[in-house]
């Protein structure tokens, strides 16, 4: 648990160098640039704060006040009255033993899905054209972004800020949760195509911004509403660095794992978009 902070932070707020400092530091674990943790409450912690809040207000007011709805929700525990999803051991102790989903609201606390809108708006669209297969991205500016590199248990090929906070991610994971670090491989990160099933809906690996993962080199299977017990381990730790969990999908994905809106929202300047 992090400390408290003793007044507000943020817009019109008293600024506290310890408050700030706290905050920021709640801020970038969420994935979100705030110039770094200096105690002071400039331009990028102030647009951090209000990229945080789009998540859950509707009129973002730019500050965190001790004990408030935002600050609850930096601390992880505005959802408190609903359990985070931690289920008990399975008695065969498999990771890829199979639970049934959870209710799906009390999945992705704080985090917004992105529509395929958001993510042309925000990063430009990676192609022209998309079918059901693989193809490769052809847009330009985008393309400069792409990454192929390790981030632990496996290679990936994603956009960098991406590959960059999976790294972070799976460092936790390999932390608090080693024995299914070591079961995780992937189904691939960066795939320009349509959502499976779909003939207009693009995937939002398409981007290079999702990662699908396996365990034992088992794919969690989608949409029987089952979710591998590993995968509900980890998700909570994809959730506060700001990676929102397929599993609460209409049609449940438990094995997808995608950069939310706060994410894209803060990635996208360094994108050139
Ligand atoms: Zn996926």
């Amino acid at each position: 648990m992090p400390a408290e902070i003793q007044s507000s932070v943020g817009y019109r707020g008293a600024n506290r160098p310890d408050d700030v400092i706290i905050v920021q530091r709640l801020l970038m674990q969420r994935g979100l640039d705030t110039g770094g943790a200096d105690g002071q409450c400039g331009r990028r912690t102030l647009a951090s704060i209000r990229t945080f809040q789009t998540g859950f207000l509707r009129n973002p007011d730019g500050r965190i006040d001790p004990g408030g709805t935002s600050w609850r929700r930096l601390v992880g525990s505005a959802t408190a009255p609903v359990p985070p999803v931690t289920p008990p051991a399975p008695a065969d102790g498999t990771l890829t033993r199979l639970l049934p989903r959870p209710d799906r609201s009390t999945m992705n606390p704080g985090l917004v899905a992105v529509s395929n809108r958001y993510m042309t708006e925000k990063l430009g669209n990676p192609r022209n054209s998309y079918t059901q297969d693989c193809q490769s991205m052809t847009n330009e500016r985008l393309k400069r972004h792409v990454v192929t590199r390790s981030v632990g248990p496996f290679r990936v090929t994603g956009l960098r800020p991406a590959v960059d906070s999976l790294q972070t991610v799976l460092d936790e994971v390999n932390q608090r949760h080693r024995e299914v670090y070591t079961a995780l491989g992937t189904a691939g990160m960066l795939c320009c195509r349509l959502v499976r099933g779909s003939t207009s809906s693009i995937s939002n690996h398409a981007w290079g911004t999702a990662i699908d993962l396996k365990l034992n080199g088992l794919l969690d299977r989608r949409g029987d509403n089952n979710i591998q017990y590993g995968l509900a381990l980890i998700a909570p730790i994809f959730n506060r660095h700001g990676w929102y969990w397929g599993a609460a999908f209409r049609t449940e994905d438990a094995m997808h794992f995608e950069a939310s809106q706060s994410l894209i929202e803060a990635w996208a300047p360094a994108l050139g978009a």
